[in-house]
């Protein structure tokens, strides 16, 4: 298959569009995602939780006897990962258990060298809940929490040619599982989901996408094809929200081919490769009851009282549901700006500050032309080092006149890139501001005069040569003037003469 073909595909069942009139297809996609919380220690022991640091630590240099597992040791519960997992459960509409409890499950593996692991199997922190999302059908759709809980992170394997090595630094991070209900019906649908989940953590200040946090998630996909059920096929290991819809529409289309051929999709266990961008069979699946669950002796029974669940829900930021509602009534906006504005916190809080000081469209304009520079530069705003004052003054002297469309941008462009204000960047570049472009009118006579040939053009009918005639007066001015009063004032010169 060729690879525009191939995206092609893709994209038909992103969409959810049979790709043949005679083929009934329905996907149907759970999700469990593990998120690496931010808190300051490991879930178990006061080793430094190592995921926001700067830089990876040297391996094997934040673990304790805890975290490594060795025999006598006693585990602690942190109490900032049970009240940050109540705040997720209240912001996905969950209700939180009132009694909960640790359990071990049992399994051999290197990357755990107690021989379990710490996790939560019969009674989650909490269960229940819902997250909104835009469905394929542009309209709402409620995907369904089934439960949430917290487990410890395993060590990191390194695998060597030839040998494998053990990092157990990431041993005992905290993590929390969201598993949902099999709502999604493509792959584009289960992007929307996590893009969404992100948004909400990030909000909450639980994980952090430009940490070195991760958030991975474990996708289940079953199809049915002209009234024929596929078993349900498991795969594993999909890092970040990106890459969730790739690995996902690599498996339907995997699925849809067996189909195709007459086939049926067996039950099995399947690992992302996203380097090759391929899934390759693990295992037929086994069951989770076969892991052997028991409760976990060295950790007490969690009792979780109303206040303290009230007490959390009280202080619960604005989410972005919220926040774009309220958006949408205070300033007027559409609901896609809105949405837009409030996908980033830190955005949201930039366009609030930006409308306290200059217009609303304006404050609008700007934060969005702000985020295409940090888009293409890969960047988040809390990255770019940008204080809000900076872009304010910014926006302020662009809605004072000071500066054309072009120049703001190209002084927005550079703000970012080098890290400086507006009055450095200014003084470093010469940026003409129109206050001082001189005699704009001269300008433009000068030029109607040297370009005789485009004028004549235009008198004869061919309208569009004033566009030529504007770039050359943006050119003399170096992109100081405002192209919407040029355009005015050659417009009137050249039907006068
Ligand atoms: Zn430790």
């Amino acid at each position: 298959m060729s690879s525009s073909s191939r995206v092609e595909a893709e994209e038909n069942i992103a969409t959810h569009t049979p790709s043949n009139k005679n083929e009934n297809i329905t996907v149907r996609i759970g999700l469990e995602t593990h998120v690496q919380l931010i808190t300051r220690s490991k879930l178990f022991c006061s080793c430094k939780n190592p995921v926001t640091l700067k830089e990876e630590p040297a391996p094997n240099t934040l673990v304790c006897d805890v975290c490594l597992g060795m025999p006598g040791t006693k585990p602690v519960l942190n109490k900032r990962v049970v009240e940050q997992a109540i705040m997720v459960a209240l912001a996905l509409n969950a209700d939180p258990a009132k009694r909960t409890f640790f359990s071990r499950k049992t399994y051999f593996y290197p990357d755990m060298n107690k021989n379990y692991q710490i996790t939560q199997y019969e009674i989650p922190i909490a269960s229940g809940g819902w997250v909104e999302i835009e469905g394929d059908d542009s309209s709402k759709k409620k995907i369904r929490i089934r439960r949430i809980h917290i487990e410890e992170d395993p060590a990191k394997l390194v695998h060597r040619d030839g040998y494998t090595l053990v990092d157990y630094n990431r041993a005992g991070i905290p993590l929390l599982e969201i598993v949902t209900e099999p709502d999604f019906s493509s792959p584009r649908e289960a992007r929307a989901y996590l893009q969404k989940l992100v948004q909400i953590l990030e909000y909450l200040g639980v994980y952090d996408s430009t940490t070195q946090a991760t958030i991975k998630s474990d996708a289940n996909i079953s199809m049915e094809y002209n009234g024929i059920a596929g078993e349900r096929v498991e795969l594993k290991n999909i890092t970040g929200t990106r890459e969730i819809e790739r690995a996902l529409s690599y498996e339907v289309i995997r699925q849809l081919n067996v189909f195709r051929r007459g086939g049926v999709p067996s039950r099995e266990t399947r690992a992302w490769d996203e380097n090759v961008g391929v899934s390759k069979s693990l295992r037929m699946k086994e069951e989770e009851e076969e892991y052997g669950y028991i409760f976990d002796p060295d950790l007490p029974v969690i009792e979780i009282d109303e206040n303290f669940i009230g007490k959390i829900g009280g202080n619960l930021p604005e989410l972005p549901d919220e926040k774009r509602r309220r958006f949408m009534q205070q300033y007027g906006l559409k609901e896609k700006t809105a949405e837009s504005l409030t996908a980033d916190v830190e955005i949201a809080d930039l366009f609030e500050k930006l409308c306290r000081s200059v217009s609303v469209k304006n404050a609008v304009t700007w934060t969005l032309v702000l985020m295409k520079t940090l888009n293409y530069h890969s960047m988040k705003y809390r990255e770019a080092g940008i204080p809000d004052n900076w872009m304010v003054e910014l926006v302020k002297a662009y809605e004072d006149g000071c500066y054309s469309d072009v120049v703001t941008e190209e002084i927005l462009r550079k703000m970012v890139e080098e890290k400086q204000p507006m009055s450095v960047i200014v003084e470093k570049y010469k940026y003409p501001s129109l206050k001082d472009v001189g005699n704009l009118e001269e300008i433009i006579r000068k030029v109607v005069k040297g370009n005789r040939s485009a004028v004549e053009d235009y008198k004869a009918g061919r309208k569009e040569a004033i566009n030529f005639l504007v770039g050359q007066v943006m050119k003399e001015t170096r992109g100081g003037a405002d192209p919407k009063k040029v355009r005015e004032i050659l417009e009137s010169m050249l039907n006068e003469s």
